[in-house]
């Protein structure tokens, strides 16, 4: 149903109870409890008023939906960010009249993202009385994709006016709409302002790394929103805007194994990446940072960071729309979300690939111990570079040591002929038992 510029859609179809409805778009509700002791023929969940209703839009309130405990709604948004939610509010089961019927107290809770905004509401004292309007607003916060809007009946108000059963919330309308001034994120372009009141004008507290480009930043957007900012140092800044571009190319790219850019700030002389942040930090740090860095990863978290890792790459370099070499798989830059799963980071280095490439780069680029060999020494380039550094990242994930770190030569580590070692013995191992 179309009102003004929103469109309504209908939510009385399956209003069963304590049932889990999935809407044709993006709404999902939940009823729980049983209306004890109705006095209707069956149990009623939706009401019709029978009446026309004298006010504004009246067709959205002719209908209500109504639980005897909780009535849950969920709603999925796109884009994370402030929203203004519209609840809208009718009493018309009671009467303003002299009748019984205009003895009802109807008294419910209501939380938004489980926050309780409405304490004791009673539509018809809001309204000013019966079978008139009321629209409450709200801005909303969502930071992961969901909006939950709880109605909640904490036993107060009356129960049998104007037949037994009469109790519980009640709601006619629901309509959402992204706050604009308030959407921090997926607009891909962030002011100054907006990044230093994140990370406290880059308090040096906030710090959580150090890159070949600069150092990284925590922040904390004002729609709540948790990013990883990195400030690339004036030496590497590239100077162009065509980096940014490419940049700006690469963010369309989503995966749930690469690491999500919001977005970019160029004000000033400064060019600052956002990216979604990744509790965890590096697989690096993981594996071989300082001991208290270091995490105790099991064998099916190995397992899985190494498929995570392969479907990153099987993604950017079939499956997405721009087909990309990454030319910079590493250790370093895989990072790690708060349930281990792993994201590949750090597409500075990408290369598009494109059809009539000649695989043939003129700036080597990566870094030493992951390069494919005959990319490092012919600048041959093709995907098989990024599955050779995944193949060392995979060795030290396996082995639990690094390929690259700086050791006097004598002492040198080469993590490829401790794998040929290691093969190498277990061979002989096998051999001499012959199992
Ligand atoms: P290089 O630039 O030489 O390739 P690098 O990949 O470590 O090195 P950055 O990508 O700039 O450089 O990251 C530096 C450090 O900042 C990372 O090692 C990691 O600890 C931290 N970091 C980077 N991005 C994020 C993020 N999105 N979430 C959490 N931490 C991050």
């Amino acid at each position: 149903m179309a009102n003004g510029n929103t469109t309504f859609e209908d939510d009385t179809a399956d209003a069963r109870p304590s049932k889990f409805v999935l809407s044709r778009s993006n709404w999902a509700s939940n009823t729980t409890g049983h209306f004890l002791d109705d006095d209707c023929p069956s149990e009623t969940y939706v009401w019709t008023n029978s009446s026309r209703l004298l006010m504004n839009d009246s067709k959205l309130y002719m209908q209500a939906h109504l639980s005897p405990i909780s009535l849950t709604y969920y709603g999925f948004c796109m884009g994370n960010g402030n929203y203004s939610v519209n609840l809208h509010f009718a009493e018309i089961m009671f009467s303003d009249d002299k009748t019984y019927n205009s003895f009802g107290r109807r008294i419910f809770d209501v939380y938004v993202q489980e926050k309780l905004v409405l304490k004791d509401f009673n539509i018809e004292d809001e309204a000013g009385g019966a079978a008139k309007a009321i629209i409450k607003n709200f801005t909303v916060a969502v930071t992961n994709n969901t909006l939950e809007i709880r109605l909640f009946w904490a036993g107060k108000g009356t129960v049998g006016i104007p037949f037994r059963g009469v109790y519980g919330p009640l709601i006619s309308a629901i309509s959402v709409s992204p706050n604009l001034k308030g959407l921090d994120l997926h607009t891909g372009s962030f002011t100054l302002r907006q990044i230093k009141a994140a990370t406290n004008s880059f308090d040096p507290a906030n710090k959580i790394g150090e890159g070949g480009f600069g150092p990284v930043y925590k922040g904390i957007l004002a729609d709540g929103s948790v990013i990883a900012v990195k400030q690339l140092s004036s030496e590497s800044k590239q100077g162009n805007r065509e980096f940014v571009n490419e940049i700006g190319m690469i963010s369309a790219l989503q995966h749930p194994h690469l690491v999500k850019l919001y977005g970019c700030c160029i004000e000033g002389n400064q060019l600052l990446l956002v990216y979604e942040y990744l509790e965890n930090n590096s697989l690096a740090r993981a594996l071989f940072g300082p001991e208290e860095h270091q995490l105790n990863l099991d064998w099916p978290t190995r397992h899985k960071i190494c498929v995570g890792i392969a479907r990153g790459l099987a993604y950017l370099h079939e499956e997405s729309r721009l087909k990309i070499v990454h030319r910079d798989i590493k250790a370093k830059n895989v990072l790690l979300d708060k349930d281990l799963n792993p994201k590949i980071s750090d597409f500075g280095l990408a290369k598009l690939d494109e059809e009539d490439n000649t695989h043939i780069s003129t700036r080597i680029a990566g870094t030493f111990g992951y390069m494919a060999p005959e990319y490092a020494m012919r600048g041959y380039l093709t995907n098989k570079a990024d599955v050779y550094s995944f193949g060392i990242v995979a060795l030290e994930i396996v082995s639990g040591r690094n390929n690259t770190s700086y050791r006097q030569k004598e002492d040198a580590f080469y993590l490829l002929d401790w794998v040929i070692y290691f093969s190498f013995s277990l061979a002989l191992l096998v051999f001499h038992y012959g199992t």
